[in-house]
């Protein structure tokens, strides 16, 4: 596996491949990598004939508040696991590699996508996402980018990006892994503590209840859905940033549930902030 520190060979890396006729995967990550990444990268092998993944937790989405610093951070293990999963290159760049010593004065404006649900509270935080994404999209000019279901909103946001500025990457949405008892893996786990673990279980039971009350024809009104597992988890939860049951392209809210709805949610439990998310199918 290249370890690839530089945007010139990553460049340099990916056009050669690209030159021998093979296609090229990216899996971009902040790093800290759990299974829910790893499903990616196996995604990622199915779809193309080299993978990169990058490992950047990027500056610019954080807002000044938010967890840049204490961001957990294990390059070791995570260029193992990659090793391991037959990664063919990894992209590891340094903030001034990556945005230079002056930092990047172009970002790309926020739209209706991005300014609700996680962009509500996090301003900036998409335009941040765009900015990066597109980079490495010109950096390492993929032909498929996998991205997880996991963040949803992230993904939709990207997929109109790239839609609305042509760029040529198909973007693949992964399915949100779970670890066994229901919670939805995230670096961020880390953060919890036992206690605030075990609370916050009440966000996947939540999802799976409204699942099925609408699978088995209880419930498919949205506003009693979103209603009721915002009761569910605020007895759970710290706090309860917002529940939504939305179009998952156009994040539009719906009044029915149906195939292809995204019911999203974001909570905080102690000073973590976690979402969770189910598409209907
Ligand atoms: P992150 O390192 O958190 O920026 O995530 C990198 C990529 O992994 C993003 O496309 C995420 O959506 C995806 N991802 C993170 N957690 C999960 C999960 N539990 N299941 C599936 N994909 C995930």
């Amino acid at each position: 596996m290249k370890i690839l520190r530089t945007k010139k060979a990553a460049s340099a890396t990916s056009a050669a491949w690209r030159r021998d006729g093979q296609s090229v995967a990216l899996v971009p990550t902040m790093g800290y990598l759990h299974d829910g990444h790893l499903s990616l990268v196996r995604i990622a092998k199915k779809r193309a004939d080299r993978v990169v993944v990058s490992v950047f937790v990027n500056p610019t989405q954080f807002g000044p508040n938010e967890d840049f610093e204490r961001y957990p951070r294990d390059e070791k293990r995570d260029f193992a696991l990659l090793r391991k999963a037959g990664v063919d290159a990894v992209f590891a760049p340094t903030p001034e590699e990556m945005y230079g010593r002056e930092g990047a004065t172009v970002s790309l404006s926020e739209s209706a996508l991005s300014t609700v649900m996680c962009g509500a509270q996090r301003p900036g935080h998409f335009a941040g996402v765009m900015q990066v994404c597109l980079k490495l999209f010109n950096i390492v000019r993929p032909d498929v980018a996998v991205f997880g279901e996991k963040d949803a909103q992230q993904l939709a946001v990207l997929r109109r990006m790239a839609r609305d500025l042509d760029v040529p990457v198909k973007l693949v949405g992964a399915p949100l892994v779970r670890e066994g008892d229901g919670l939805a893996l995230s670096s961020r786990n880390t953060y919890l503590s036992p206690e605030e673990r075990k609370r916050a279980l009440a966000l996947s039971s939540a999802l799976a209840t409204a699942e099925n009350d609408w699978r088995e024809g209880r419930c498919d009104d949205a506003r009693r859905a979103v209603a009721s597992i915002r009761r569910r988890i605020a007895k759970a939860a710290d706090s309860v940033d917002y529940v939504v049951a939305v179009d998952k392209d156009t994040l539009e809210p719906v009044e029915r549930l149906r195939p292809g709805v995204l019911i999203a949610l974001a909570a905080r439990f102690g000073k973590t902030r976690l979402i969770d998310n189910h598409i209907l199918r």
